[in-house]
């Protein structure tokens, strides 16, 4: 992963040049990487909400904010084919800041319409990029005081890639977030290399244990079930909380509720949706779907 680093920060500033020898897969990468440096400019991104549900309450105070991007030609382009392009260039800086940007814009105008909203938590997704630069932290606050965001309102995820590389620097950025009072989130968990020993020393508020355990639930693979349980009641014992990711059944959400999980992100109660879809789900009257979805589970 180190080599891997290096190898992005080396290629944060280097502009891929057409040549002849190009297959069909570089070309498209080098036609989405000329075309992602306008798409701010043509406001071509927008963005979707994913809520979180309280396996508990039942609630949605919660989402994760997702980038789309329309192409003018080939329609919907997948985040996982061009964020790591824009990774690769570095482009990946200004996409954040401008999710982060409407975000908080967005929040501004839910609390303005609708004084229910006070409390509703975003989850932005920040690429380890950030924690190259050196003030990136001081960017995002002013943009947070021109909108005038709670910092409770705000939660970020990073990935594992981040904390591995286990500098002071990113150490002291993740305690001055910490210390804003924005909430922390590590996403992917399980995918790399960190233990949850090794994430004693960092200061996150919750962990999201990755899609690819809970595909393996239903029929147990690779003691997915067993490995999933340790992983709550260890990071309950350090006051962290666990997020599931990418749960598509009612098998894996009894499975889910037996073993203590607090909160679930997947299809089974909503893709991402649009702003004023996600609100309806935080309002009460869209809440009995939730309810219901949850009673049909078997587990109580
Ligand atoms: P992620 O942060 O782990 O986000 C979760 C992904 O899982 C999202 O994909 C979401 O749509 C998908 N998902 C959620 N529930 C389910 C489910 O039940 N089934 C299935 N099959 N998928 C589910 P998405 O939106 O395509 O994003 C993919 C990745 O792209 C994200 O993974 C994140 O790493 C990156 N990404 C997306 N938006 C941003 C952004 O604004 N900034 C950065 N830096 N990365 C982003
Ligand atoms: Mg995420
Ligand atoms: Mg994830
Ligand atoms: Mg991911």
């Amino acid at each position: 992963d180190a080599a891997l680093y290096r190898a992005k920060e080396q290629g944060q500033n280097k502009y891929n040049v057409y040549h002849s020898g190009m297959n069909i897969h570089s070309y498209r990468s080098f036609l989405i990487q000329n075309d992602l440096r306008k798409a701010i400019e043509r406001d071509e991104f927008y963005l979707v909400y994913q809520p979180r549900v309280n396996l508990l309450t039942g609630d949605v105070t919660s989402a994760e904010a997702l980038i789309r991007w329309n192409h003018p030609v080939w329609g919907a382009i997948k985040p996982e084919e061009f964020i790591p392009i824009a990774e690769e260039t570095g482009l990946i800086i200004d996409i954040d800041q401008w999710v982060f940007e409407n975000v908080c814009k967005q929040i501004n105008q839910w609390k303005e319409n609708e004084l229910s909203l006070q409390n509703i938590r975003i989850a932005i997704n920040l690429s380890a990029q950030h924690f190259i630069e050196k003030d990136f932290l001081a960017n995002f606050i002013n943009i947070f005081n021109k909108y005038k965001i709670d910092s409770n309102n705000i939660e970020f995820e990073i990935t594992e890639l981040v904390i591995l590389r286990n500098e002071e620097a990113v150490q002291q950025t993740l305690q001055s977030i910490k210390e804003l009072g924005i909430k922390l989130s590590l996403d992917d968990f399980g995918t790399g290399y960190s233990s949850l020993t090794y994430l004693r020393n960092f200061p996150f508020d919750s962990i999201k244990i990755d899609k690819s355990f809970i595909d393996d639930l239903p029929i147990n693979l690779n003691n997915s079930k067993e490995i999933i349980e340790s992983v709550i009641f260890l990071a309950n014992k350090i006051n962290m909380s666990v997020i599931a990711e990418g749960v598509e059944t009612i098998q894996q959400l009894d499975h889910l509720k037996t073993i203590g999980c607090e909160e679930v992100q997947g299809y089974i109660f909503s893709p991402p949706v649009q702003s004023d879809q996600f609100i309806q789900y935080v309002k009460s009257n869209e809440r009995q779907v939730i309810t219901n979805r949850l009673n049909e589970s078997s587990v109580i």
